[in-house]
């Protein structure tokens, strides 16, 4: 029998359970008497995973829409401008590094420089800016331009725990959301399957039309008591560990990078995160390549022997994702869905997308309820296997020797459907139409970047007359020197830039 949809449960307070209750708050505009109700659980007793500092550029969107402050996030997150990642001793592991920033090639849509550039692993070099804007540490925009915009497309740095922070606090003062503190002991389904209430430690028990699991690894609800298996790609991405410090500043006054670095070790990579007050900094690995120590030992030597003293955190984890992500009245989001290693740091942005859909889809009753569950599920299905072929595409490509990259590069490890993607590049590389799906996480431009910085080259002659346009591509080229030349004259060093522009802001 179908019901209104009038109250919402979140189980989960990380920055799944508060961003998903922000993004579903703001667009429904809960006032508390509009008929939905939006009800977020946390326990006091089990702790966040505490990590998850890079983002992806929707979330610039993202915290507009929910109505946040950009100069409040960063005060409060000690956030810095995350423009792109690069990517060293990925290649031969002998201080090679290209980098896959967040703005795309001059001309993009139009032309494709890859059959026009000199050396293809300089690609990202010869066809975009951003690249040269990261290696001189400046800010993606100067002091002239407003919250949000910038010459470059960025995404941020954020103290994690710092953020969860801020969005609670913005879901509750603002945003209509309720706080209820409580350790979920009991998740209590009804006869057809679907979730009834949960009951707390405390023995109060709360029902709702629509749950969503926020619950991280524990997966309480959409894994435990609805019982969704586990769909996990150990075999496609191998790394399953990490340890994690918090490392300080030389000096108050050091360079904070514009960019995530990801660094290539002899069985998975690091991390380094600049924020403003420390860099956020781990390891993440797979043990069976690599112990506990050996990976410890790696770490301490990436840092030097000022981090000797900081202790370091273990986190476990298991490559993959449910299933299914919708069942019945429950929905996960965040690491209760899945979660593939953080390279590319797609989880938060997996949290963006999963949050909005469940608003914009958020039915008056529940009998529509099956086929919102039927087309999220088609949805997340697709995005996993997207995210799992790019992230494996950073592996695959390798020239290093360890048996762990060698590894990487067995056929038998790499998706079928990434197998034909790479059979059609290797004559004409990514196109834009290979990405036309509306719910494509990455564009075309992400993948070129990858792979061309990965040294992979199609074989562009076996189909010469498709590439004529060496005036206009050599035109477009010479216009990306000039913006490179006239940005790295303009724009503001990245530390100084937040500084000075906070500090206009708490003038205001
Ligand atoms: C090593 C590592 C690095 C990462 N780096 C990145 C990155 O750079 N970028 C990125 O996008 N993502 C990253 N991630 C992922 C990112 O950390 C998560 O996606 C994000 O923090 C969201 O986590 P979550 O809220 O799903 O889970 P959690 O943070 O684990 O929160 C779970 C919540 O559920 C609550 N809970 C659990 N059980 C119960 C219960 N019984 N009753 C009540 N409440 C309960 C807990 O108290 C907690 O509040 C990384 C992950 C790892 C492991």
């Amino acid at each position: 029998m179908s019901k209104a949809v009038k109250k919402i449960v979140i189980v989960g307070g990380g920055t799944a359970g508060w961003l998903t209750a922000a993004i579903v708050a703001a667009k429904h505009k809960t006032d508390g008497k509009n008929g939905l109700q939006i009800v977020l659980v946390e326990s006091s007793d089990i702790p966040t995973v505490g990590v998850g500092e890079g983002t992806w550029p929707t979330m610039k969107n993202t915290l507009q829409q929910i109505g946040l402050k950009e100069s409040e996030v960063f005060a409060r997150c000690h956030a810095g401008f995350k423009q792109g990642g690069k990517f060293v001793n990925w290649v031969h592991g002998n201080g090679d590094f290209y980098y896959h920033p967040f703005t795309v090639p001059l001309g993009y849509g139009r032309i494709d420089l890859a059959p026009y550039v000199d050396k293809i692993e300089n690609y990202a070099v010869e066809s975009n800016f951003q690249h040269s804007v990261c290696e001189a540490g400046l800010a993606p925009r100067s002091m002239a331009e407003a919250e949000y915009k910038g010459q470059c497309n960025y995404a941020y740095h954020l103290d994690a725990g710092e953020f969860a922070e801020v969005l609670k606090e913005h879901c509750k003062n603002n945003l209509n959301v309720t706080q209820v503190i409580g350790t979920v002991d009991k998740v209590n389904l009804s006869d057809d399957g679907a979730i009834a209430s949960i009951t707390l430690k405390s023995n109060e028990q709360i029902d709702a039309d629509l749950f969503v699991d926020c619950t991280g690894f524990a997966s309480l609800l959409l894994g435990q008591a609805l019982d969704v298996p586990f769909i996990s790609a150990d075999k496609v991405l191998f790394n399953d560990s990490a340890i994690a410090l918090h490392m300080p500043y030389d000096e108050d006054t050091s360079p904070i990078a514009t960019h995530t670095i990801a660094t290539g070790q002899n069985a998975g990579w690091i991390w380094d995160i600049g924020l403003t007050h420390r860099r956020g900094v781990g390891h993440v690995y797979s043990s069976q390549y690599l112990s506990d120590d050996e990976a410890e030992a790696n770490l301490r030597r990436y840092l030097g022997p000022r981090s000797d003293d900081i202790p370091v955190r273990k986190i476990g984890f298991k490559s993959g994702h449910r299933a299914q992500v919708w069942k019945k009245n429950c929905v996960a989001v965040g690491m209760a869905a899945g979660f593939v290693e953080p390279l590319e740091a797609t989880a938060i942005m997996l949290v963006e997308i999963s949050a909005r859909f469940i608003a914009d889809n958020i039915p008056p009753d529940t009998s529509l309820m099956p086929i919102i569950e039927k087309r999220f599920n088609q949805q997340m299905a697709y995005r996993w296997s997207r995210i799992i072929d790019f992230l494996k595409l950073h592996y695959m490509l390798t020239k290093r020797p360890e048996p762990y990259w060698q590894a990487h590069t067995d056929a038998n490890s790499i998706p079928e459907s990434l197998k034909d993607d790479l059979a059609l590049w290797k004559f004409r590389g990514p196109i834009t139409a290979d990405f036309d799906a509306a719910i494509e996480l990455f564009p075309a431009a992400s993948y070129q970047y990858v792979l061309y910085g990965m040294g992979f080259k199609p074989d562009f002659s076996r189909q010469p007359h498709l590439y004529n346009e060496q005036a206009n591509a050599q035109k477009i080229i010479h216009r990306n020197q000039q913006l490179t030349q006239q940005l790295l004259h303009t724009l503001p060093p990245h530390r100084e830039y937040i500084e000075r522009w906070l500090s206009t802001q708490s003038m205001r």
